[in-house]
């Protein structure tokens, strides 16, 4: 069989299987839980896959999450698609449930996506023609949130790191493979996908401002007051911001999760949360460090103590053009116009699974299918086709392009790659995010 022959047995085999991708899509939008407590998902997924596709499944993989793999004693490139587990909070959204979780954000889109990729791949026959390995994998704790929840998960030895894909990182699940996919759904407006995103990377910073209570009325002249610290800190931070170089695109954005207790004492112990993002890891650490610099200077002024802990968070996404082009034109091929794919893309949030493109070739599109701005009220699945079936369709489809042939076009792709980052580099720059100034 040529390679046309094996892409036209998966887009038959998902077609014929159409109603059952789009009902578990359907399901887990319904059941949404937050990260590191994807258990009813993880079942559901691990169903999936034991069930329909008949593969064996490791399930927990970190606190939650499974993995399968096909063709396991095939010796060529290993490819693993992946999908997210994870709701993210948004209580104004319609679907949202009891505790305001939701599926804004659209990781069961992924879930089922992935599903249909699995599953156009095994149940189409075609992978005795494929040489190489390709595992699946449910990933947990993609949201970076409930950060004092993790922070328990931590110190009961459960998990290292916040993110699911970091925490995967470092129990090996990457160790043997060589490249990776998943993608991301996205309102594109008037076109139907976007191929090749940028993303920033963020480092996580929780600051505690420790003045000295007094009287408020009566004795202020006693106290040293940890807002007014708080206060010059973001000032002092706004009077950086024009230092920032355009092409990092920094971000700081903080919230004071504590700003005192009671009205007449003056405060003594203020906290605040924010992420410093930028398009670089440089960019990163430099802005982190004077953004550091920035909010002790409030503390010194009025003599306040300034505590800040910083928490490892994501790298920016990087692209990989070659893959961006079989992927894209997979899509064509499945009646695309090329001028509704977007090439390239500028997002100021982050991923982590740009820590994965760190580390090996990876393929991220943005697929849409879906309206309205992620982690909003007005998200909503308005096209189950492109948002379920295509991206399934199309990412089966890349998957032959890379392993037919004596994987010619993986080995290709492997051949001139060198990783930014060995793994214990990458868990090196983590654990020196892990700290407390
Ligand atoms: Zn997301």
């Amino acid at each position: 069989m040529n390679k046309q022959q094996l892409k036209d047995l998966i887009i038959k085999s998902i077609d014929e299987n159409r109603d059952k991708i789009i009902e578990i899509g359907r399901g887990i939008y319904h059941t949404p839980e937050y990260g590191y407590k994807e258990y009813k998902t993880t079942e559901a997924v691990a169903n999936f896959m034991q069930e329909e596709l008949g593969l064996e499944v490791e399930k927990n993989i970190a606190v939650t999450g499974c993995k399968a793999v096909a063709n396991e004693n095939k010796k060529g490139p290993h490819i693993s698609i992946l999908g997210e587990l994870d709701g993210i909070s948004c209580k104004e959204h319609k679907d949202a449930n009891e505790i305001g979780a939701s599926h804004t954000c659209g990781h069961n889109i992924q879930i089922a996506g992935m599903l249909g990729a699995a599953l156009g791949l095994v149940k189409s026959g075609v992978l005795d023609s494929l040489d190489g390995k390709i595992s699946f994998m449910a990933t947990p704790a993609e949201e970076f949130i409930e950060l004092e929840y993790r922070e328990q998960l931590k110190k009961k030895g459960e998990i290292t790191y916040f993110g699911g894909k970091q925490e995967l990182v470092k129990r090996g699940y990457f160790d043997d493979v060589d490249m990776s996919m998943m993608f991301h759904s996205s309102d594109c407006g008037d076109s139907k996908a976007l191929v090749g995103p940028e993303s920033n990377g963020f480092i996580g910073k929780k600051v505690q401002f420790i003045g000295k209570e007094s009287h408020a009325g009566s004795a202020p002249h006693e106290g040293i007051n940890a807002l007014n610290a708080a206060m010059l800190a973001i000032n002092n931070v706004n009077a950086l911001r024009e230092t920032f170089k355009e092409s990092e695109r920094v971000r700081f954005h903080p919230i004071l999760t504590k700003a005192g207790d009671i009205v007449n004492v003056v405060p003594a112990d203020v906290q605040m949360e924010s992420y410093v993002r930028a398009r670089t890891i440089n960019g990163m650490i430099d802005a982190s460090e004077r953004i550091n610099r920035a909010l002790i200077a409030g503390g010194t002024a009025v003599g306040a103590e300034v505590k800040i802990t910083e928490i490892p968070g994501y790298l920016p996404i990087l692209r990989y053009r070659s893959m961006d082009n079989l992927f894209s034109n997979n899509l064509v091929e499945l009646g695309i116009p090329s001028n509704e794919i977007i090439d390239g893309g500028d997002f100021t949030g982050s991923f982590d699974f740009g820590d994965i493109s760190h580390l090996m070739p990876t393929l991220h599109p943005m697929v849409g299918g879906v309206k309205g701005a992620l982690h909003t009220r007005d998200f909503e699945i308005v096209d189950e086709e492109l948002a379920y079936i295509v991206p399934a369709k199309s990412m089966a489809m890349t998957v032959v392009d890379l392993l037919f042939d004596g994987a010619k076009g993986a080995n290709e792709i492997l051949a001139d790659f060198k990783p930014v980052m060995t793994k214990e580099e990458y868990l090196d720059f983590l654990n020196k995010y892990d700290k407390t100034i």
